[in-house]
C-alpha cells in the first residue's frame, strides 16, 4: 500500500471522527464515503435501493431531518444527500470485474455514540485537532476507522482490478449501535442473498496491534421494549381500583434478573430502562421497560427469551396489567466458515506488522453484522467476522477511547489480501 493511500486512510478516519453521527443519521459520513466510492468506479446503490425503510423503527422524523440539514452545512455531498432523506444512509457499492467469479462482500459500520468526547488533556484526538465538533456525540467504538478502512480497501481493489474476478460488494452500514440495527434493513432488500464470501470486521475489542483473529464468535442478542398499562386510582379513597404498572414492572425486573444460569452456555440480561408513574397520589397506570439479553449459544438464548416472556406474562396477569412486548432488535449468532477463516489467516500472514494470528475466539460482544452473516450462511455462502488488533487508549464506549492508527493500514492490507486470495482460487458456479 502506498504512503499516499495510507495517509488518505488516516485522514478519512480523522475526518469521520471529527464529525460523528448517530445511527440512521450518518448523512455526512455516508455521502462522503459514497462520493469516494463513485470516483473509484464503484456502482452505488443508495436510499430505498440499499435498505428497507420499514425496518427503521421509532426514529423521530424531526431528528433525522435536523441531522440531514446539518450534513448539508457540514460538507456532505449535496448531489448524494437527497437520496438518503428519511434516514436511508446505507451505501452499497459494487465493483463488477466482468469476469466470472464469486460475489465477495465486506461490511463496515459507520455510526457514532451519544457520548461527550474528552476534549482536553492528552486525549490524542483533542491534542491533534480531530476531536468531535458535535456536542454529545463521539466515535467511541472505532467505526470511524472501519469506514476509513472500507475506503482504503476500495482504493486498493480499484487499483488491482485486473487481479480480481467476480464482483466485490462493499456494504457501508448505518446504525450498528443500539436497536434496531441497520443490517436488518439491508438484508430485507436482498443484499445478503447472493453473497459467496462475507467478511465483517472490528478494530480492537481487546486484541493488540499486530494480531488478527480470523473468526470471532459473537453473542446472540435480543432487545425488547415492554409497555405495561394498568389503571390509575386515588391511593387512599380507592386503591383497590388501581392496577399498579410500576409494581408489576419492578417485580418483573427482579424476576428477570433472577433467571437461573444455564449449564450449556453463558448469558447476560439487563433491564436498562424502567420508567413508570406520574405522581405520589395516583396508582401508577403505566410503565415502560427496555430489556436486553445476550447469549453465546442459540439454545441458551432461546431459554432466556422464553423465561422473559413467561415472567412478563405471569406478573402482568397477576397484577391485572396489560402487556405489550416489542422486539426492537435481534441479531443471531452464526457459525463461521473454517475455509474462509484459513484464507483470512493466510492473508494476515502477508501483512507487514502482523505478528500474531489466532483462528477462533469467543467474544463478549454482539454486532449486527451477524444478521448479514446469518443470511449469507443460510443461503449457502461462507462468512467470517474478523478482529483487527489495535492497541486502545481506554475501553470502547468511553469518552477517552482512541485506537492505534497503524491498525488502519494493517486492516486495509488484510482485507485487500483476502479479496486477492479469493480471486486466485478456482471458481465454478
Ligand atoms: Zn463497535
Amino acid at each position: 500500500m502506498t504512503e499516499d493511500l495510507s495517509q488518505k486512510v488516516t485522514a478519512w478516519r480523522r475526518d469521520f471522527h471529527k464529525h460523528p453521527e448517530l445511527g440512521f443519521r450518518e448523512f455526512r459520513t455516508a455521502s462522503k464515503a459514497a462520493q469516494v466510492l463513485e470516483e473509484l468506479g464503484f456502482t452505488l446503490h443508495l436510499g430505498a435501493k440499499a435498505m428497507d425503510p420499514t425496518v427503521i423503527l421509532d426514529y423521530p422524523a424531526s431528528l433525522i431531518a435536523a441531522a440531514h440539514d446539518a450534513a448539508i452545512s457540514n460538507g456532505g455531498d449535496p448531489k448524494l444527500l437527497p437520496m438518503m432523506e428519511g434516514g436511508l444512509t446505507a451505501v452499497i457499492a459494487e465493483l463488477d470485474t466482468g469476469r466470472p467469479g464469486p460475489t465477495v462482500a465486506f461490511r463496515f459500520d459507520m455510526d457514532a455514540l451519544p457520548i461527550q468526547e474528552e476534549c482536553h488533556g492528552p486525549h490524542r484526538p483533542a491534542a491533534e485537532g480531530f476531536a468531535s465538533v458535535t456536542d454529545g456525540l463521539m466515535h467511541a467504538c472505532g467505526h470511524d476507522g472501519h469506514a476509513a478502512i472500507g475506503l482504503g480497501l476500495a482504493s486498493q481493489l480499484a487499483a488491482h482490478q485486473d487481479e480480481l474476478k467476480g464482483r466485490i460488494r462493499l456494504i457501508i452500514q448505518p446504525a450498528e449501535e443500539g436497536a434496531p440495527g441497520g443490517a436488518a434493513s439491508i438484508v430485507a432488500r436482498g443484499w445478503g442473498d447472493d453473497i459467496d464470501y462475507f467478511i465483517g470486521c472490528h478494530l480492537g475489542l481487546g486484541v493488540p496491534t499486530g494480531k488478527v483473529v480470523a473468526r470471532a464468535h459473537l453473542l446472540a442478542t435480543t432487545k425488547y421494549r415492554v409497555t405495561l398499562r394498568g389503571r390509575g386510582a386515588h391511593v387512599t379513597y380507592a386503591p383497590h381500583d388501581g392496577r399498579n404498572a410500576l409494581l408489576a414492572a419492578a417485580t418483573a425486573t427482579l424476576a428477570m434478573h433472577s433467571i437461573p444460569p444455564h449449564s450449556h452456555g453463558w448469558f447476560s440480561l439487563n433491564v436498562g430502562v424502567l420508567r413508570a408513574g406520574d405522581e405520589q397520589g395516583v396508582t401508577p397506570s403505566h410503565a415502560t421497560m427496555e430489556v436486553g439479553v445476550w447469549s453465546d449459544t442459540v439454545e441458551v438464548h432461546e431459554y432466556v427469551k422464553g423465561r422473559i416472556t413467561d415472567i412478563l406474562e405471569g406478573v402482568c396477569a397477576s397484577a391485572g396489567v396489560e402487556l405489550e412486548i416489542r422486539h426492537i432488535g435481534e441479531s443471531p449468532t452464526s457459525p463461521q466458515h473454517e475455509e474462509l477463516g484459513a484464507i483470512a489467516l493466510e492473508a494476515a500472514s502477508l501483512v507487514p506488522g502482523v505478528v500474531e494470528l489466532e483462528d477462533e475466539v469467543q467474544c463478549r460482544a454482539a454486532d449486527d453484522a451477524e444478521v448479514l452473516l446469518y443470511r449469507v450462511t443460510e443461503r449457502g455462502g461462507k462468512g467470517i467476522y474478523l478482529l483487527i488488533g489495535s492497541e486502545l487508549v481506554d475501553g470502547h464506549h468511553t469518552p477517552t477511547f482512541d485506537f492505534d492508527e497503524s491498525s488502519l493500514e494493517m486492516g486495509t492490507e488484510l482485507l485487500t489480501n483476502i479479496a486477492l486470495l479469493i480471486s486466485r482460487r478456482p471458481w465454478t458456479e
